[in-house]
């Protein structure tokens, strides 16, 4: 059936939202699309629900294609199976907790991994019921930190997520290529341009990850990619090479010096330039420098472990990448009264001397790969206006550990291949991981292999955001006067609009508007009599359906008018041909 303009539930906006930020959900509000409810919960209004379908079809379409069977789980789930795996501490404040009348505990799935578990569980015991892939479209919920733009990051949203269970890890590879080129199909024909990149497995635990991420300007994630040998990681991901230990027999004994008013790295690197000139004459940088970062992590359970972070001091840490090597436990700043609870910590001159292998702080130092052994550095002498210099790591001090979390630039060296990596922004829409045995071990899903031996089963994980994907195609698909949708995207397949009094050209549209449907196209028809050819075709721009069909004065004269959307080009249609040169333009002829 087509949808008439004249009684859609449809209301478009000239003016944009206050709150919106970003293109795609300022434009999808306006045209009329989803409506916000609160931050981050959304309705789908009849246009936006259209599109919406139209995704869940092409995933259901690529997810059948596999072999994966659908299902659905319910979103309303309760405490047992996630204590069992540890993600009812986990989570965090991420997870809606709700509880019964009977003051049982419940929550709303944020992800699904141990019902699918269970069910596996549940119904199957042989090998011989593997491999199998099962998958559910549902709503998830998250109490996201920062609901943002809209739909692209919700706290109810709609996610594709399928899980693969095999025997070995072989196995295991299989599904995971199948689903990975289910994948590749998928966003192929959802329209996008994106980027398959190494990622973080994150709070779900395993081994091999990668996201696609749709590259977007103002996307939240950082990626890189390597010009010379294709290498692509989110940056959570990279790895910095870890260079070959350095000869440090040279170097001079480490000798703390007086650097009066020196607590930034700048007034620091001012002053070594005119205190201590290098004898070789290179000048010094910031880069000579070793800086101690100092966070406070908040465990699953609530305890606060304070976190010493040893790096080059040209770089900065990186929120992300820390986040993603502390997960499960949340990072918050090292504030003034934590500094108050730790005086051996010299604000602004801490150094590895209280941090490093004496232990006099208690805290837990990680360095940074490039603090390799035998490299020398200026640094913090614990007391105020103190510096250490020719401090040799190895030799003069060691630490607990390295750790990934300084800032990846434009520049730095491909893991991989050493040639200058380059970065971009993406928004992550799908993300597939090897769990490995994390979920069946913990829920105990073993089955009977062909020697009668009980035997763990190995899990993929794999998730595409399906409602994300509206607002992600929006923001890649606009222009100044509204959204442009790919054709297999769009709520409709032409848009039609009656122009005019004229009952001729409403008759005539009607007439049309029967016959493409007849013929398999669905049709937005603009039959309102009230509105204006202007208003009309504002909306038309707005809603972005990419043919749009003019019926209006040239029908007299037996013609017809059909406009790209996307190009904005214009051509006349013979009445007599109209049916079938619209069929071949919207490509269902
Ligand atoms: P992000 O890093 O963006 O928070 P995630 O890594 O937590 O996402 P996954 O658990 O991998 O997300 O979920 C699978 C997919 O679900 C993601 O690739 C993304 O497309 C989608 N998704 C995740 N969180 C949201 C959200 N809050 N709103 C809409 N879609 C989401
Ligand atoms: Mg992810």
């Amino acid at each position: 059936m087509a949808m008439r303009m004249s009684s859609l539930f449809l209301r478009t906006l000239r003016e944009d939202p206050a709150d919106a930020e970003v293109p795609s959900h300022r434009l999808l509000v306006r045209a009329g699309y989803i409506r916000r409810v609160s931050p981050g919960i959304y309705t789908w209004l009849p246009l936006g629900l259209k599109v919406l379908r139209r995704v869940e079809t092409i995933v259901r379409e690529e997810m059948d294609a596999i072999g994966a069977q659908e299902l659905l789980f319910p979103a309303l789930l309760p405490r047992e199976p996630y204590e069992a795996s540890g993600r009812w501490d986990e989570y965090g404040e991420n997870v809606f907790r709700l509880k019964d009348r009977k003051g049982g505990d419940y929550l709303l799935g944020p992800t699904h991994e141990e019902m699918f578990t269970l069910a596996v569980k549940d119904l199957y015991s042989s090998y011989k019921d593997l491999p199998l892939s099962i998958y559910q479209i549902q709503t998830k919920y998250r109490d996201e930190a920062r609901p943002r733009a809209g739909v692209l990051r919700g706290r109810e949203f709609v996610m594709k997520d399928s899980y693969s269970f095999d025997l070995d890890d072989a196995g295991l590879d299989k599904s995971y290529q199948l689903h990975r080129d289910a994948y590749v199909r998928i966003f192929d024909r959802l329209g996008f341009h994106y980027v398959i990149v190494q990622a973080m497995a994150g709070a779900m635990g395993g081994s091999k990850s990668e996201e696609f991420l749709a590259t977007a300007e103002n996307g939240e994630d950082t990626y890189v990619r390597c010009p010379n040998c294709g290498y692509a990681a989110n940056v959570e991901a990279v790895r910095v090479p870890v260079p070959d230990a350095v000869d440090a027999t040279a170097v001079p004994a480490a000798h703390a010096e007086d650097t009066p008013d020196t607590p930034t790295i700048d007034s620091l690197v001012a002053h070594l330039e005119s205190a201590f000139p290098r004898s070789d004459g290179r000048a010094w940088t910031a880069a000579d420098t070793l800086k101690n970062v100092l966070v406070m992590l908040v465990h699953p359970d609530g305890t606060r472990e304070p976190l010493a972070i040893g790096l080059p001091g040209d770089r900065e840490v990186d929120e992300k990448r820390l986040g993603a090597q502390v997960e499960p436990a949340a990072v918050e700043a090292f504030v003034e009264a934590d500094f108050a609870a730790h005086p051996a910590l010299a604000k602004g001159y801490i150094g590895p001397g209280v941090l490093g292998s004496e232990k006099a702080s208690g805290i837990r130092y990680l360095l940074d790969p490039r603090v390799s052994e035998g490299t020398a550095w200026v640094t913090g002498a614990d007391t105020p206006g103190r510096h250490v210099l020719d401090l040799v790591a190895g030799r003069d001090f060691t630490a607990d550990g390295t750790i990934e979390a300084a800032e990846v630039r434009p520049g730095d060296a491909c893991p991989s291949c050493g040639h200058g990596l380059e970065a971009a922004r993406g928004i992550e829409m799908g993300h597939i991981f090897q769990l490995g045995t994390k979920y069946a071990e913990a829920l105990d899903l073993k089955v009977l292999d062909e020697h009668g031996k009980l035997r763990t089963v190995t899990m993929g994980s794999y998730g595409v955001g399906v409602s994300r994907a509206v607002a992600c195609v929006a923001e890649g698909n606009h222009d100044e006067l509204g959204l442009v949708w790919p054709r297999a995207l769009a709520p409709a397949d032409v848009h039609v609009v009656a122009t005019g009094k004229d009952e001729a050209v409403a008759t005539y549209a009607e007439e049309l508007t029967r016959e493409l449907e007849a013929r398999g196209a669905q049709v937005l028809l603009d039959d309102r009599r009230q509105a204006s050819p202007g208003v009309k075709f504002k909306d038309a721009e707005l809603i972005g359906v990419p043919t749009i069909v003019v019926v209006g004065r040239g029908l007299a004269d037996g013609t017809l008018e059909l406009k790209d959307r996307r190009t904005g080009e214009r051509r006349e249609l013979a009445v007599a041909t109209a049916v079938d040169d619209i069929l071949r333009e919207i490509g269902q002829a």
